[in-house]
């Protein structure tokens, strides 16, 4: 019964209009600093990384930077439950079986999608499982602001479609897998692949009647198609609340369109599987609010130096100020971010992000009997997610048919090579490819960086004369 009861206090405290400014800032602070304290006191990593600071009295930008490579090589010592190994993780997670169970009893498990460069392990317990949808009732939905209406979905669950690539450990599937078993009954969860027929998609789409639908900007604008087109009718139902878009930047004309296609309010979230409450998508506008009582967002030049609200960033660092098991301080994501520097006429007293830019990635695709046919890069990122010695790929095509799979092993650690041919080869027969294209691995210690200083991890050098269109991408959930 501790569960449910949590969770409404929970759900209570976190209404937006219980806060303003000081209250946020002390809650953060205080936050912050129980975080350190247990950080210090707990992990070998950070007692190490954090001797000589005083982390009662320091500021945050005296705290070193902690990188998606520098966590996975520490990952034994940086946790701060000791039974707690990277290697048994990993093992755990490569068995899609185990996706929804609880990690000794207590730890939900994901991973990130690798589109960083490496796949990084997450363990949270089950407070913070819980938190990710105490925040997206109380936060992200437009119609219940105050607990007692939600009582009502124990009648009437709330249906929820969520779009991503298959299921499988990455942050937006595994959040799901991992609904605390006292709040299943709230919800109905329709999960949908992208690689599925899209036909096949819709039908089940216009069965279910979903209210909300969560998923990657792109997949929600082959949905947009499908409406707009007349091969789907949602609109019609009327049942749709809310679209919420995820892992993908959404250009203010697709949300726009999208609003149009749909009838209904189209949020856009930024988080990531390391922080998957840092914000709410605006209940009004465009943008999210960041939960700044949970987290910490710095947006930063490339030097790490704070840029000011209005001037987008090179990068951002994140510290989870909830997850204490993983502790995650200062960490670098390659996105770049624009904070607003004005009010939001939502009324939300968070800071509200008005941009999110990813990176720039090259489209791959083929010849496909004289129709160009894209190669989605998931086909080869997908099977790196379970190479935790991974510290850095790139995906590049280099011929009309020929792809090459780059990886760079984390320091002193060795790659299987057969056993991740085995399973990239795996997902291209799955996509009816295996006699279409020709892939090479390649392991080697570097990847040259591009002019920015960045490595563009998926590149298309067999098209770089020719123009072919660009999609963005950010760190995934
Ligand atoms: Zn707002």
């Amino acid at each position: 019964m501790l569960g449910p009861i949590r969770f409404a206090a929970t759900l209570q405290s976190l209404y937006p209009f219980w806060w303003n400014e000081a209250k946020i800032k002390a809650t953060q602070e205080e936050r912050l600093r129980t975080l350190l304290a247990h950080a210090v006191e707990h992990s070998p990593y950070y007692k190490r990384r954090f001797s000589g600071i005083d982390v009662t009295t320091c500021a945050l930008t005296d705290l070193p930077i902690l990188t998606k490579a520098e966590m996975m090589e520490n990952y034994d010592d940086l946790v701060t439950d000791p039974r707690l190994k990277k290697a048994d993780l990993g093992a755990f997670v490569d068995d899609i079986r185990n996706l929804g169970k609880l990690y000794l009893g207590r730890y939900g498990v994901s991973h990130t999608s690798g589109s960083q460069g490496q796949p990084a392990l997450i363990v949270q317990d089950e407070h913070a499982l819980s938190l990710i949808f105490a925040v997206q009732f109380a936060r992200a939905t437009k119609l219940k602001r105050r607990f007692l209406p939600h009582l009502g979905r124990f009648l009437n669950p709330a249906r929820m479609a969520v779009m991503t690539v298959k299921p499988g450990f990455y942050p937006s599937a595994a959040a799901f897998a991992y609904i605390p078993r006292y709040l299943s009954p709230l919800f109905k969860v329709l999960r949908l692949s992208y690689s599925d027929p899209m036909a096949d998609n819709v039908r089940r789409l216009e069965r279910f009647r979903p209210e909300y639908i969560t998923g990657y900007a792109s997949a929600l604008e082959s949905l947009g198609r499908e409406e707009a087109e007349g091969r789907m009718n949602l609109r019609a139902e009327a049942a749709l609340k809310q679209i919420t878009n995820v892992a993908e930047p959404l250009s203010d004309e697709a949300g726009v369109w999208l609003e149009q296609v749909f009838d209904t309010h189209v949020a856009d979230e930024y988080a990531m599987g390391e922080c998957m409450v840092l914000s709410s998508g605006c209940i009004a506008g465009r943008g999210a609010h960041v939960n700044a009582d949970l987290a910490i967002l710095e947006v930063v030049d490339e030097h790490n130096r704070p840029v000011p609200p209005g001037v987008e960033g090179s990068k951002v660092l994140v510290t989870n100020l909830y997850n204490h098991v993983q502790p995650i301080i200062r960490y670098e994501v390659d996105d770049r971010v624009t904070m607003s520097a004005e009010p939001c006429p939502c009324g939300s007293p968070m800071p509200r992000i008005a941009r999110i830019s990813g990176r720039t990635k090259d489209q791959l695709w083929i010849d496909d009997g004289g129709r160009m046919r894209e190669i989605p890069y998931y086909v080869f990122l997908v099977p790196l997610h379970h190479v935790l010695d991974l510290a850095e790929h790139q995906i590049l095509q280099t011929g009309p048919r020929q792809f090459v799979v780059r990886l760079v092993p984390l320091r002193g650690k060795q790659l299987a090579v057969d056993g991740i041919r085995e399973r990239i080869m795996e997902n291209v027969r799955a996509e009816g490819l295996e006699s279409t294209i020709e892939v090479a691995i390649e392991v080697v210690s570097e990847i040259p960086r591009g002019p920015s200083g960045k490595i563009s991890r998926v590149r298309n050098e067999y098209a770089l004369t020719k123009s072919r269109p660009q999609t963005q991408e950010r760190a995934g959930t």
